[in-house]
C-alpha cells in the first residue's frame, strides 16, 4: 500500500530530518512509528501525502506517485488522510462543518470555495460523527469540545475522505492517559472493521505496543527498528 523507497529529506539550512529511509507497508497493517522529538516522524509522514517533497527517494501509496503530476497527487490526496497533533480543526465552525470539510478533498480549491455538500455527503457525515461517539455534538462549535473529542472529530474528518491510509501525526500526544486510550480504540476499530492502514506517529512506546501491529523506530533521520509489535522488547 505504502512503498518508500531510498527517501532522504534535507530541510533549507542542512538539517537532514530523514536519511535513506526504506519501508513498505501493506494494506491493513497498523503500524506505529516511533522516535523521540526531532526523529523525523512528522517528515516521513509528510512525505507520503505530497506536504513536503523530499530531496530524494521516491513514495508511492496504492501505485500512485506521491511526486508525480498533479492530477496523481490530488487523487493521492483522496486516498491518504491525516490527523494531527494539535487537531487542526476550524475552531469556528461547528463539529458537522468540520467533518465535512473532509468532502473537499474531492474537488479542486477552486471549487471548494462555492461547494455545497450533497444528501450523501451529509449522511456520511452523520455516519462518521456516530463511528466516533460524537453525533451529540455536531451543531456545537469546535472549539468547546474537549481536546479528546477534538482529536475525535478530525479522525471522523479523516473518515469522510473515504480513505485508504490513515496517517496520525502524534494523534494523543496532547491527550490525558483516558482520553488517549479513546482515541487508539477508535483507530484500532477503523484499522480491524474497514481494513484502512495506519500509520501512527507517537512516542509513548506502551501504548504503541499494545495498539500497533509493527513498529518502526527512527533515530536522527534512519530507521533504526522495524519489528512486529509482539516481539519487541523495550530493550529494542
Ligand atoms: P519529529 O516529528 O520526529 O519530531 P520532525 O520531522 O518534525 O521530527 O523533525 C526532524 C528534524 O527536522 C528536526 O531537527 C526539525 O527541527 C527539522 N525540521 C522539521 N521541519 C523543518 C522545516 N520546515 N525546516 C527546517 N527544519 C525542519
Ligand atoms: P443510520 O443510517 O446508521 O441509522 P444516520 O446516519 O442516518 O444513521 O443517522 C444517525 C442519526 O443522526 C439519527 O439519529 C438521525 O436522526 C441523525 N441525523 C441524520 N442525518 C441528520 C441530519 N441531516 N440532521 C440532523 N440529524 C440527522
Amino acid at each position: 500500500m505504502i512503498r518508500i523507497t531510498n527517501l532522504s529529506k534535507e530541510y533549507r539550512g542542512g538539517v537532514k530530518a530523514v536519511v535513506d529511509v526504506n519501508l513498505e507497508v501493506h494494506k491493513g497493517e497498523f503500524v506505529a512509528l516511533l522516535g523521540l522529538s526531532g526523529a523525523g516522524k512528522s517528515t516521513l509522514l509528510r512525505c507520503i501525502n505530497g506536504l513536503v517533497q523530499p530531496t530524494t527517494g521516491e513514495v508511492t501509496v496504492a501505485n500512485l506517485n506521491v511526486n508525480g503530476r498533479s492530477r496523481e497527487l490530488r487523487e493521492l490526496r483522496r486516498r491518504v488522510a491525516m490527523i494531527f497533533q494539535q487537531f487542526n480543526l476550524v475552531k469556528r465552525l461547528t463539529v458537522l462543518d468540520n467533518v465535512l470539510c473532509g468532502r473537499l478533498s474531492y474537488c479542486g480549491i477552486f471549487f471548494s470555495c462555492c461547494r455545497i455538500f450533497s444528501d450523501a455527503d451529509r449522511e456520511l457525515a452523520w455516519h462518521a460523527l456516530a463511528r466516533v461517539g460524537l453525533q451529540d455534538k455536531a451543531f456545537q462549535r469546535a472549539d468547546q469540545l474537549s481536546g479528546g473529542q477534538q482529536q475525535r472529530v478530525g479522525i471522523a474528518r479523516a473518515l469522510v475522505q473515504q480513505p485508504e491510509v490513515l496517517l496520525a501525526d502524534e494523534p494523543v500526544a496532547s491527550l490525558d492517559p483516558k482520553s488517549s486510550r479513546r482515541v487508539m480504540d477508535i483507530l484500532a476499530s477503523i484499522n480491524r472493521e474497514d481494513g484502512l492502514t495506519l500509520l501512527v506517529s507517537m512516542h509513548d512506546v506502551d501504548l504503541a505496543l499494545e495498539y500497533a501491529s509493527r513498529v518502526v523506530g527512527l533515530r536522527d533521520g534512519r530507521m533504526v527498528l522495524d519489528k512486529p509489535a509482539h516481539t519487541v522488547s523495550k530493550a529494542d
